[in-house]
């Protein structure tokens, strides 16, 4: 039986999502984009299993971004088999082997080093051999912030994306860009985010250079619609889905 608070969430999250989502389409609309080439990656980190569940259950969400290493193992092993699983948090090198034996981990949004992605393809090599590659992106440090995770030279980058275009890389792929950008440019009104901007010339040049195809993960509560406008193909959105986050 559910308890009149559980059925108060239930409709609080259910009206939160829907009018992100609506925001979200007509934000898509407004700048021509297609619906699908745009993803709504819902980050429920630090949220309980029981609001996943609502949106899983009553919205039909099944990708759900997480950001820490553990809370996710466990979030994995009592959600159905069907949810995406997008892993956003700061990686470190010594978890990668954590995320992979996690069958639906679907994508790894925060590869910021070599080591890393070595790591992660060694790991799904020897526990998942047979589940689809995860699809990765590498994080830039967009904003130059010391304190920031995210590739801030030219040549760690390629020697990252030359690493995922090599023929021993089988279990992992390279799917993009992620940044997270400076809270200051996200705060005011400027018509261009400067950080999103220069994620869309590190793709340009990426592409250009590879002859590849990438994808931006860019924007979140606070600027996601700036982030569309700009070309993002995928924006990660917490709080203004599930509310304030406890703090960790
Ligand atoms: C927490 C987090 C988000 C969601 O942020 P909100 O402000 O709650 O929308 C997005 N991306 C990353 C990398 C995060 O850690």
């Amino acid at each position: 039986m559910n308890t009149d608070s559980q059925i108060s969430r239930q409709s609080e999250l259910i009206i939160a999502y829907q009018a992100v989502k609506k925001r979200f389409q007509d934000c898509s609309i407004q700048y021509n984009r297609k619906e699908d080439e745009l993803l709504l990656l819902v980050v429920s980190k630090l949220k309980p299993v029981s609001d996943l569940l609502i949106l899983y259950d009553k919205q039909g969400v099944r990708n759900f971004g997480e950001n820490y290493v553990q809370e996710l193992v466990s979030k994995a092993a009592e959600l159905p088999a069907d949810v995406k699983w997008h892993f956003i948090g700061n990686l470190q090198t010594n978890k990668c082997k954590d995320l992979a034996r996690i069958p639906n981990l679907y994508a790894v949004e925060t590869i910021d080093t070599l080591k890393k992605a070595r790591k992660l393809e060694e790991a799904r090599a020897k526990y998942q051999p047979d589940r689809p590659a995860i699809l990765c992106n590498i994080q830039i440090n967009t904003s130059n912030e010391c304190q920031k995770a995210g590739v801030k030279g030219e040549v760690e980058l390629a020697s990252i994306v030359e690493f995922f275009l090599s023929e021993e890389v089988k279990h992992i792929k390279l799917h993009g860009l992620m940044t997270i950008g400076f809270r200051e440019f996200s705060h005011n009104n400027a018509s261009e985010n400067q950080d999103f901007a220069t994620l869309v010339k590190w793709k340009e040049k990426l592409e250009f250079k590879y002859n590849i195809d990438l994808k931006l993960s860019m924007g979140m509560s606070a600027d996601y619609e700036q982030a569309i406008k700009q070309g993002t193909h995928e924006i990660r959105i917490g709080r203004e889905i599930f509310g304030a986050r406890p703090t960790k």
